[in-house]
């Protein structure tokens, strides 16, 4: 199957994820005179650790692959953050990823610092018994650092419910009784909440929907999603659902459109069966990069970091943009979008339903006591609801652009966790 085209080149700082964020949360540490101590907290991780993953492959062979876990943050709480595996995850990535946590469970405000993982590997070229072996092994390898009162990974790219179960288990027979605590995202029976699957993706869905009626712009709206996966492709369903017109999808092997609206759970039962876009029939095969520029009012960047950039912002037609990925707008692309007046719902708010309802999980395992759906849901909304209006109003009052609005919120949160506890010396 043919591949996606890489992003195109930028520049290095463009092409980083933690100078990405530190170009964001910069300018939010001035507007709060943020004396430069604290800025340095903030700038730097807590923990990094790096691990060697040895597996013997089905083939008898033995790889050792490189596993990542860094905590940015436990100042608000125990750390948590997505576990990703794939080839570009890098540590710089990770550090990135794990900074947004920490201000995304500030934004939300739920109880956590912020962490994430990664392993480098293509699981698409990998066996079930190799993943599961790989999972319980980088898992043994990041033990130390992990707990439910100390750090719980959850699903990211390419690691899904099956991913947590082995991760759970494996954590769970070292220390020699069940912790489902110690991780989100697990399937429902292994102590998963009803409603995790598809938070991300119905969380995005509620902030299109705020955005659309704090721009005053009446529906149905034509959408554009990047990403076909937990986020992009339930995001996706969602707005169907709700009488949008999906005209443009892709996953990493092909993009779509159809100027009349994407049948999109026909979609979605193509990729299910087929495992990617490739071949659907009712819609025309584009390049990746034209996706991106398609006309259409609203644009759900699913996938990765770093697809809209300064090579491409400028031609981008949507009037919103709603950031399921984590990182897909860099800071120089932000300066063009703003000057064209286009509405970006940043990261940290827009796809912050996930981590909602893993706190929801969490406190669901600590409780042994499991809710349903629907009130996983309304609860799910009344938080995004809420988040989204905080947003908007942080950056009405300084009269700033949503995404400084965003970091204004949460790194004040964190900040303000930071001078109440003081520093332990
Ligand atoms: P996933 O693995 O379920 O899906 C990723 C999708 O993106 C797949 O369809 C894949 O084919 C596609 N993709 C990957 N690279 C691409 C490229 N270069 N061009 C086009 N498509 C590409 O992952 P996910 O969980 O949906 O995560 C997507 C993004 O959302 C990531 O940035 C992740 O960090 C973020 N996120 C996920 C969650 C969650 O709950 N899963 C929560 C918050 C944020």
């Amino acid at each position: 199957m043919a591949q996606a085209v890489a992003t195109p080149p930028t520049s290095s700082t463009e092409n980083n994820p933690y100078e990405q964020m530190l170009r964001r949360l910069r300018p939010a540490a001035e507007i709060l005179q943020l004396d430069e101590g604290t800025y340095r907290i903030l700038a730097t991780p807590a923990k990094e650790l790096t691990v060697a993953v040895p597996v013997r492959m089905d083939d008898g062979s033995l790889q050792v692959f490189t596993g990542y876990r860094v905590q940015h943050s436990t100042t608000r709480g125990p750390a948590k953050g997505g576990i990703r595996y794939d080839l570009n995850v890098s540590l710089d990535e990770v550090k990135a990823l794990a900074a947004w946590m920490t201000w995304k469970c500030a934004v939300v405000n739920v109880p956590f610092g912020g962490a994430k993982g990664g392993v480098i590997c293509d699981p698409r070229t990998m066996s079930q018994g190799e993943l599961e072996r790989l999972t319980r092994r980088y898992t043994a390898g990041i033990l130390d650092i992990i707990g439910p009162d100390r750090d719980i990974p959850a699903p990211d790219v390419n690691t899904n419910e099956q991913i947590m179960a082995w991760f759970m288990d494996t954590y769970s027979m070292h220390v020699r009784m069940p912790q489902p605590a110690v991780v989100t995202g697990k399937p429902i029976g292994l102590g998963g909440s009803r409603g995790r699957r598809t938070a991300t993706g119905l969380g995005v869905w509620f902030v299109v929907r705020e955005a659309l009626r704090y721009r005053k712009m009446e529906g149905p709206v034509r959408v554009v999603v990047q990403g076909s996966g937990n986020v992009g492709g339930i995001g996706a369903e969602f707005l169907h659902r709700n009488g949008h017109k999906v005209v443009g999808m892709s996953d990493v092997f092909a993009a779509i459109h159809n100027p009349k609206g994407l049948d999109v759970p026909k979609v979605l039962e193509h990729l299910g069966r087929t495992r990617s876009l490739e071949g659907y029939p009712d819609a025309e095969r584009i390049p990746h990069e034209r996706l991106l520029e398609l006309d259409c009012e609203v644009l759900i960047p699913a996938a990765v970091e770093n697809q809209i950039t300064s090579r491409n912002a400028d031609r981008i037609k949507a009037r919103v943009i709603v950031e399921g990925a984590n990182g897909p707008t860099t800071a120089e692309a932000d300066r063009i979008l703003e000057q064209k007046g286009v509405f970006v719902v940043p990261d940290i708010l827009a796809n912050a339903g996930g981590v909602t309802v893993s706190y929801f999980e969490w406190v669901q395992d600590r409780m042994a006591y499991f809710w349903e759906e629907e009130e996983v849901n309304q609860r799910l909304e009344r938080v995004m609801v809420r988040s989204f209006n905080d947003v908007v109003a942080t950056a009405e009052k300084f009269s700033t652009s949503p995404r400084l609005g965003a970091y204004l919120l949460g790194v004040e949160r964190v900040a303000y966790c930071l001078r109440m506890r003081g520093l332990y010396a």
